[in-house]
């Protein structure tokens, strides 16, 4: 266990509350996974654990909600007083939550079994609803009915669905029928926290398993309009992985999910890229003109989607020290100026030079190049 996890939980102990970590970290820990992120729950109400650590940074934004976050280490560890949650008038976000002083109905109001169980070294295990056992049998199961749990909360569907991928598991069969037939409510959800976990989901290791099972789920929260059934053949790479599985969707449903300009940025060079050719030197043209970098995830993406570049003479040129682009010439804008060329006259000069190294009409050499100048030059 954390050190500092088990430290919290020694200094509420010792003024009096109780308090045990739960959640994922215990999950992960069964799972002999390691885990940085230790939430803690606790007998003591936000006051009282403020007052316990009153020699430690705390941070009190989620202190309405019970949630207190201590920092140790400089890290963030979030102790939550035990709760109830009443009425989900919005299918997502408790009407009021009840402070209470028994872990018992804190544990009732967790989503699935396996991350319903608590731990201290003090009382070991606390596993109310069989989370031991669904953790040993890859099992993801919502705590009580799964109706009555998605109803509540609809979050918890795509949740479902992430926690499967995420640790190689399978949806238990009511678990399942509930989150096909709920799935429509998945519209009430803010993109937001729609996008995080379809983030995880798609990276997980059992993504493909996952998708093709529950692919109409899937379906009421993004318009599946790709190959669906390759995205664990991309790189793993959320941009890749998305556009692999919208298509052509992609820009709206990143619109949509709100995502930040890198993957937006990404997903747009996917999606417009064309064929990668077949010939050596336009290969070289198409990688200059796209830049190193795009370049990369656009070949990387073509030949795990489409199957192009077959040969891998694309990657090995990207990989290689070939010139490909005006930096890695061996003459620089600066020698051009010594030669009495201005401005823009340039940078196209350095443009038709690369292009005929790339052609493999001129050597990339100092002299070759500044011979070939001189040719041009004459010609003006
Ligand atoms: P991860 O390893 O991704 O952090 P986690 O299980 O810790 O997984 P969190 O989203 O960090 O997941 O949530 C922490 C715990 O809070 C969960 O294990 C679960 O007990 C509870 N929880 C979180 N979200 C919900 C929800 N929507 N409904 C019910 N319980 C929830
Ligand atoms: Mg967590």
């Amino acid at each position: 266990m954390d050190k500092n996890a088990k430290f919290i939980i020694e200094m509420l102990n010792n003024h009096g509350f109780e308090a045990y970590a739960v959640g994922g970290a215990v999950r992960d820990m069964i799972m002999d996974r390691m885990s940085d992120d230790w939430d803690i729950t606790t007998s003591a109400l936000p006051h009282e654990t403020k007052t316990v650590f009153s020699d430690y940074p705390v941070l009190e934004t989620g202190v309405k909600h019970g949630t207190v976050g201590v920092v140790i280490d400089r890290t963030v560890y979030e102790v939550t007083t035990y709760r109830t949650e009443q009425g989900y008038a919005d299918s997502r976000h408790p009407d009021s939550v009840t402070f209470v002083r028994d872990i018992e109905s804190d544990l009732a109001r967790r989503d699935f079994t396996v991350n319903a169980i608590a731990y201290s070294d003090e009382n070991g295990f606390v596993d109310l609803y069989g989370g031991m056992e669904d953790i040993k049998s890859k099992r993801i199961k919502t705590v009580g009915n799964p109706f009555e749990r998605f109803s509540e909360d609809a979050l918890r569907i795509l949740r479902a669905l992430r926690f499967a991928s995420v640790l190689g598991f399978e949806i238990e069969e009511n678990t399942a029928n509930a989150a096909f037939q709920l799935a429509h409510t998945l519209k009430k959800v803010s993109p937001e926290r729609i996008y995080v976990e379809l983030k995880k989901l798609l990276l997980g290791i059992n993504a493909q398993n996952v998708i093709d099972k529950y692919k109409d789920v899937l379906s009421a929260v993004i318009k599946i309009n790709g190959n669906p059934e390759l995205v664990s053949q991309m790189p793993d790479e959320i941009a890749m992985r998305l556009t692999c599985l919208c298509g052509e969707y992609v820009t709206e449903a990143l619109g949509f999910l709100k995502a930040d300009n890198y993957v937006k940025h990404i997903c747009s060079l996917l999606i417009n890229s064309s064929r990668i050719p077949e010939d050596r030197t336009e290969i070289k043209k198409y990688i200059s003109k796209l830049g190193r970098v795009d370049a990369l995830s656009v070949v990387t993406y073509r030949r795990s989607r489409y199957g192009e570049d077959k040969n891998g003479v694309a990657e090995q040129i990207l990989m290689s020290y070939e010139c490909l682009f005006v930096q890695d010439l061996e003459i620089k804008g600066n020698d051009l100026l010594e030669l009495g060329f201005k401005g823009k006259s340039i940078g196209l000069l350095l443009d038709k030079l690369l292009l005929s190294v790339i052609e493999g009409k001129i050597e990339n050499k100092k002299e070759s190049l500044l011979a070939a100048v001189k040719n041009i030059d004459n010609r003006q």
